[in-house]
């Protein structure tokens, strides 16, 4: 790998295939794949910053394998402990205040930027990626349910990519390119259809947290497990793809797929379906996008079709009510996204937590948005406060469900 000196010589001689990355989220599922990828690739990229929450122990490793300049850690008393703990002249700086992912998510030396933290804690630093015009990365889905048309704007207006590393939207991006996008008729989001597609609708309300938590596919964080067992996941990815993809409610369809195999799929206005076919593993969108527009290596291998059956059907509404509130929020306004988007969160940590049960995510996500009202969020800060609020409205009427 190269150091960071040789880094800085490369850079400002012009090699334009080097690329500097500050990862936001290295310790969670996406940032641990994006570092596999990358130590598979070494000699391309320089790991710039690294930043975690709680995972001290791991973001530690990961600072003495890939030598980053900074590390940010939000919490105080764990930044101080990672900064103790690393090597004496190690040259690694620990950052713990407010503005500290900002800083790493807007350096001048950074090229690319890999926005995964999970949920509305990753906003900011990703708003401040783009409007720094880095090439982004983005795994944090609220980001754009929550400010779609605000950072799809800034996004344009300084030329910024946004790759998407969310699997359905990384092969939509993969699909689309300037020549076709013209062309196109609709897009089909595929969803696994979680733990529960097969189980019976009178079981439903009886799940446990241990039983959510077991996605037959995906391997993720906790927050877009539980989403996908309640296939509210899929409701924010329709969100999302509506913000990247310009596209209107009427466009955006889903199918169920179990095998999660096919990851999305563009009909154009021929009636040609195209789409990306991989095995259900982060690293290949991760690596899609890390080496955008080249191709490089996932560790990964392409699917064996002769083992593998596809199969597709329609979501059910009965079973999966969540889904359908995602159009619902879009057809309301922006502001019914972002309220979804805050009482989901609440409710989801609230069911982690064990105080409410699986079918309450529904009902406080329904009365929540029912209570969203139309008010004018053209800020960053105005979303973020909107969105405080609504959280705290979603912890008041949740405690009537607390078990
Ligand atoms: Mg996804």
């Amino acid at each position: 790998m190269r150091s960071p000196t040789n880094y800085y010589l490369f850079k400002y001689a012009g090699i334009e295939f080097m690329r500097v990355v500050s990862i936001l989220g290295s310790t969670g599922s996406i940032g641990q794949s994006t570092l596999d990828v990358i130590r598979l690739n070494k000699d391309d990229f320089y790991v710039f910053a690294l930043s975690c929450d709680n995972n001290v122990e791991l973001i530690l490793k990961q600072a003495i394998e890939f030598k980053p300049k900074y590390i940010v850690c939000p919490n105080n008393n764990n930044a101080k402990y990672i900064a103790e703990q690393l090597p004496l002249n190690s040259g690694i700086e620990v950052l713990s205040n407010n503005e500290s992912l900002n800083y790493i998510a807007s350096h001048d030396d950074v090229t690319h930027v890999v926005a995964a933290i999970s949920g509305s804690a990753g906003l900011e630093s990703t708003f401040s990626a783009v409007k720094s015009g880095k090439e982004i990365l983005l795994a944090n889905k609220e980001s754009l349910v929550m400010s779609g048309q605000l950072i799809m704007g800034y996004a344009n207006k300084n030329k910024c990519r946004i790759i998407p590393i969310d699997s359905e939207h990384n092969a939509i991006y993969q699909v689309l390119n300037s020549t076709n996008e013209r062309y196109l008729k609709k897009i089909i989001l595929t969803a696994s259809g979680g733990p529960f597609l097969n189980t019976a609708k009178e079981v439903m309300s009886k799940i446990t947290v241990e039983q959510a938590l077991k996605h037959p596919n995906w391997s993720m964080g906790k927050k877009v497990t539980i989403d996908s067992a309640t296939m509210m996941n899929k409701g924010l990815e329709v969100i999302e793809a509506f913000h990247l993809f310009n596209l209107s409610h009427e466009q955006i369809e889903v199918v169920v797929h179990p095998q999660s195999i096919i990851h999305s799929l563009v009909e154009f206005i021929d009636g040609s379906l195209l789409t990306q076919i991989g095995l259900p593993d982060m690293r290949i969108p991760i690596s899609y996008a890390l080496g955008y527009p080249e191709r490089i290596r996932s560790g990964l291998n392409g699917i064996d079709l002769t083992k593998s059956e596809l199969s597709f059907l329609k979501p059910d509404p009965e079973k999966f009510p969540c889904l359908e509130l995602s159009f619902d929020a879009i057809k309301s306004g922006h502001e019914y996204c972002v309220g979804l988007n805050a009482a989901n969160e609440v409710a989801v940590d609230l069911f982690l937590k064990k105080k409410i049960h699986f079918k309450d995510i529904f009902t406080i996500n329904y009365e929540m948005l029912n209570n969203t009202y139309p008010i004018n969020l053209d800020s960053i800060s105005k979303i973020i406060q909107f969105n405080d609020e609504i959280k705290k409205k979603t912890i008041a009427f949740s405690s009537k469900f607390f078990s």
